[in-house]
């Protein structure tokens, strides 16, 4: 048993050969292409740097990507030497900073690379940047009728490098889909007419890889899949590709509890009978939502029981009948035990959520435990 587990009742655990699998399994289906990993907001809750350790030791990724600067402050910190995209929008005083940790960044207005310049010519120094091309997300990204000008601004200033050009999917979740061929296409013509740049085109998410093969092209930034989550529910059971992070708790509390008593705020839960109630120490503070009161499942002796009443913030209750489980036992909350699982996306879907915001949720209070 790991040392912080004595420490605090709840804890996630993180397979760290089944996240390397699905690294591999996602290398072998986009072959020549690079792989950025992104391990934003925490490695979707896994923990930013253990899993960005994992992943460069095993020599599987060619770049991680982050949302925000201070993501790749961190990784830097913890000497993480791989490349390093930064997704997100950048200010100008943050430019210093991403230049001394030979980080790469986006660029996606005219307005926002003047600005940028700006701070280059006062230092100096020469940025590395990714063009972001609006395809149809609608969220950042320079129009496709202003990307020439763009370009030819960029390549024209001394101040910038460009490496690569990117956009972002919005409906490839699902095969087949009409508005993702047509981001793909308009992401084809686009690289062809500048095919003979030495720039790396990227487009697909974890969708994009899994069923648009012709989205690949030369990097994919798959982050959901890597994690081992399918974008649209499904789970391929030939599939090497499987979920390294189980979510658990040890009961804290076991009592007996008489007919017609109601449990946990508000009473939204109303014994029937006499039953054997237990205590679990994880609540709406771990991220375990209060939209799960009267749904969560749990697993408990290879038992599936549902939460009684409403999640509090440090502890919920479930009414395990004339069932056995005592304090200590170990109780499953995502994950495997015995013959029965819980999925993650079960779990989101009874929150009212998807597994992204789901992962990225879980506490900072929850330690994180590595397996091999
Ligand atoms: C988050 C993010 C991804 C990964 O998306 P998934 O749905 O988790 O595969 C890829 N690219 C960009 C720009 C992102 O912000």
């Amino acid at each position: 048993m790991h040392a912080v587990q004595k420490f605090h009742p709840a804890w996630i655990e993180i397979s760290r050969t089944q996240f390397l699998k699905n690294l591999q399994a996602i290398r072998k289906k986009i072959g020549q292409a690079r792989f950025c990993l992104p391990v934003k907001a925490n490695a979707y809750g896994h923990g930013l740097i253990q899993m960005s350790r994992f992943a460069e030791e095993a020599g599987l990724i060619d770049y991680f990507g982050v949302a925000y600067l201070n993501e790749a402050i961190a990784l830097r910190q913890a000497g993480i030497q791989s490349p390093i995209l930064v997704f997100g929008a950048i200010h100008e005083d943050q430019i210093e900073s991403l230049l001394n940790l030979q980080v790469s960044f986006t660029i996606s207005s005219r307005y926002k690379a003047e600005r940028v310049a700006t701070k280059c010519r006062e230092l100096n120094k020469v940025c590395r940047v990714h063009v972001e091309v609006e395809t149809g997300m609608q969220r950042t990204g320079v129009r496709p009728d202003s990307v020439h000008s763009l370009f030819n601004y960029l390549e024209a200033s001394p101040w910038f490098r460009i490496e690569g050009v990117y956009s972002h999917l919005a409906t490839a979740d699902t095969p087949d889909d009409l508005g993702t061929q047509k981001q793909i296409s308009l992401f084809q013509s686009l690289r062809e007419e500048f095919k003979h740049r030495e720039w790396i085109w990227h487009l697909a998410n974890s969708g994009g890889v899994l069923y648009y093969p012709q989205a690949h092209f030369d990097m994919v930034r798959p982050g959901l899949l890597a994690y081992g989550y399918y974008p649209d529910g499904s789970q391929n059971t030939e599939e090497v590709i499987a979920p390294c992070l189980e979510l658990k708790a040890k009961v804290s509390y076991f009592k007996v509890v008489a007919s017609d008593l109601g449990i946990s705020y508000g009473h939204l839960y109303k014994t029937k009978q006499q039953t054997r109630v237990i205590t679990i120490p994880i609540g709406h503070a771990d991220g375990y939502r209060r939209s799960l009161s009267n749904k969560a499942p749990l697993l408990l002796r290879g038992n599936k029981f549902v939460a009684a009443g409403v999640i509090c913030m440090d502890q919920f209750m479930a009414d395990i009948g004339q069932f056995e489980g005592y304090v200590g036992d170990e109780v499953v909350l995502i994950g495997k035990q015995k013959d029965q699982e819980i999925t993650l996306w079960e779990v989101s879907l009874l929150a009212g959520s998807i597994p992204h915001e789901f992962l990225v949720s879980l506490g900072e209070r929850l330690p994180r435990i590595y397996r091999s």
